[in-house]
């Protein structure tokens, strides 16, 4: 029986690339958990996704054991994603363990990012452990950084480790830091709990022959196989099929106690309603529940089409199963002319949604058609009526607005002060505003408000690129401000295509339209009659292109000759010309729709 002062829970929290997962690989080979010959660089990043990013995109746990002063103890390190996006995961890691280790890069120094786990941890009261990596590197600060760290945590400078995840220098004194420094699991008293259990969902995971599969850390009780048990949230009893541990891969258990962090096989096949953050108990519990996870809102929108519209039952099992883990996912069905059926899905950033539609085309084999992205906006009419927009082609018209309001951003950027002037500019033509500017060693803190559309106009990557990719970025959501927006609408031979539509404010109005209408004269095919390209706003059209039909008589190409051949071919010239006329418009097919919003993410 393991005892708690034995175990020690935590996460490595970290800005993106600071050596989170390597720093793990080095853990997981110093406590023999992973053998020689299995082991493989990130080896904790076992998406194929992941290893091709070289991102950590879901958190995952593992269990180690290692010994200090002749004593066992167990380590329980769950490595999380360090993108903004995925920031939800990390919330929800800290929920299972009591320790954090805030990894900075020695040669990069504190980000910004650094700054917002930093702050989750803190709120979480999860003890930390400031670590500087990357030492080996000729550029390593660590001096610097460590000037850093005592400011930012007012911890002594001498609790300061260092280590480099490359070479494993230091990480065996890091690993006694652990135990010593760390705390032993927070739990329910057994009194409290008598024959119960009471455990917290924090992942969960689907499989075809399993079901749901549930990753929790017991906060109080004992669970064993076969034992009848109850999701509290859903109010839904199952039976733990199965329990075991993470070694990475799941490793089955006869039992899991007080303070251990394992998963639990369900059976329950059903996925629509379970959600993180619930609490298994037994079926007849009176402890009360857990405080469940604070909800995410998604801020981005997007439409998503199948391309192959018998596949769409397909996509809808396959967004239910990722939400499971994830619910910041959103979606609701939606139908479309030329796309057919498909799914409003809400998401927690760019990044985000590019990963959650890779993954819907790798996982589950889907080919799909991705919208144009926006924000939500609340308008209010003039008659005084509310709704909430997230689509562009369902934003009223200029006339019945009263007033709209979109989302604002809170951001931090971190960047070397010789960028300053150029980061300025470029705050400015995002409609940023500079809340306060604070200097940091050779660096600036620049702390602004910005609307959300305007981060999502590939701020982040011309932030990178003006400044040589050395300013970082974090934000969060502050809530809705009065915007000046409006829709702008496509026309294609006198026609409305809502899949096109935009609302962007009003300044950029003209730039916008002419854009538009460039790109679609630059994709659209010739018809075999003349047509109109038209971008229109606030009711008059912005920005119109012409596109000549094709030759009228296709004979004429043909010199004398076979008259039978003429007849025939315009015969079917005629049928052709009959079935347009039928149709009455312009196709606009899957690919031309394709081709145009892959060029619209730039912008
Ligand atoms: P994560 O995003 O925080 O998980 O970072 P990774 O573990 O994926 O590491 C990011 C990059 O830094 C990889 O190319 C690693 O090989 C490299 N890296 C990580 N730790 C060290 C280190 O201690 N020294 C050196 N030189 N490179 C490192
Ligand atoms: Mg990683």
């Amino acid at each position: 029986m393991l005892k708690l002062d034995h175990i020690r829970n935590f996460s490595i929290i970290a800005h993106i690339d600071h050596g989170k997962s390597t720093l793990s690989d080095r853990m997981l080979e110093l406590t023999h958990t992973i053998e020689k010959r299995k082991m493989r660089e990130q080896v904790l990043d076992s998406m194929e996704l992941e290893r091709e990013r070289g991102i950590t995109i879901k958190m995952q746990p593992v269990r180690m054991a290692y010994n200090v002063g002749g004593d066992e103890y167990l380590l329980n390190l769950i490595d999380t994603p360090g993108h903004i996006d995925f920031s939800y995961e990390v919330s929800r890691a800290i929920r299972a363990v009591e320790g954090a280790i805030l990894l900075v890069d020695a040669t990069k120094g504190v980000q910004a990012q650094t700054l917002s786990v930093l702050s989750m941890a803190r709120e979480s009261g999860l003890t930390i452990l400031p670590v500087i990596n990357k030492i080996d590197l000729p550029a390593a600060n660590v001096d610097a950084v460590k000037d850093d760290l005592v400011k930012i945590l007012e911890c002594p400078r001498e609790d300061i480790i260092e280590v480099s995840g490359k070479t494993g220098e230091g990480v065996e004194k890091l690993m006694e830091e652990i135990v010593k420094k760390l705390p032993s699991p927070k739990v329910l008293d057994d009194e409290i709990v008598e024959n119960d259990s009471c455990s917290l969902v924090f992942d969960f995971e689907y499989s075809t022959h399993k079901g749901i599969i549930v990753y929790i850390r017991v906060l109080g009780g004992t669970i064993k196989k076969g034992e009848n048990l109850m999701f509290r949230g859903l109010s839904q009893k199952f039976v733990a099929l199965e329990i075991g541990t993470f070694s990475p891969e799941k490793k089955v258990a006869d039992q899991l106690t007080s303070g251990e962090i394992g998963y639990i096989v369900t059976g329950i096949k059903e996925t629509s309603r379970a959600t993180v953050g619930d609490t298994i108990t037994g079926p007849f519990s009176k402890l009360p529940p857990l405080s469940g996870y604070m909800q995410p809102k998604p801020v981005v929108w997007a439409s998503i089409y199948p391309e192959d519209q018998n596949t769409f039952p397909i996509l809808r099992q396959a967004l239910e199963r990722l939400r499971l883990a994830d619910s910041s996912l959103a979606f609701e069905e939606e139908l479309s002319g030329p796309l057919g059926r498909g799914f409003k899905c809400g998401f927690l950033g760019m990044l985000h949604l590019e990963i959650i539609t890779e993954r819907l085309r790798r996982e589950y084999n889907l080919s799909l058609i991705v919208a144009i992205p926006t924000v939500s906006f609340e308008v209010e009419l003039l008659g005084g009526k509310k709704e909430t927009i997230y689509s562009a082609s369902q934003f009223p018209d200029d006339s019945n607005i009263k007033i709209v309001y979109e989302p604002w951003v809170s951001a931090d950027i971190i960047m070397p002060s010789r960028y300053l002037g150029d980061v300025t500019q470029l705050l400015h033509v995002h409609e940023a505003e500079v809340l306060d500017i604070q200097t940091f060693g050779d660096r600036n803190v620049v702390k602004i408000l910005m609307p959300l559309r305007e981060l999502m106009r590939n701020f982040f990557d011309e932030l990178k690129s003006i400044s040589s990719g050395f300013a970082s970025l974090s934000y969060k959501l502050e809530g809705m401000k009065k915007a000046d927006v409006t829709r702008l609408d496509i026309l294609i031979a006198d026609e409305r295509i809502p899949e096109l539509s935009k609302i962007i404010p009003r300044r950029r109005v003209d730039h916008e339209s002419n854009e538009m209408v460039d790109r679609l004269k630059a994709n659209l095919p010739r018809q075999m009659f003349d047509f109109k390209i038209q971008a229109k706003s606030q009711g008059r059209i912005v920005a119109s292109r012409a596109m000549a039909g094709m030759k009228k008589d296709v004979t004429d190409y043909l010199y004398g000759g076979d008259i039978t051949r003429k007849m025939k071919l315009r015969e079917k010239q005629k049928k052709g010309k009959k079935r347009m006329k039928k149709t009455g418009k312009v196709n606009i097919t899957q690919d031309l729709f394709l081709k145009i919003m892959k060029s619209d993410q730039r912008n």
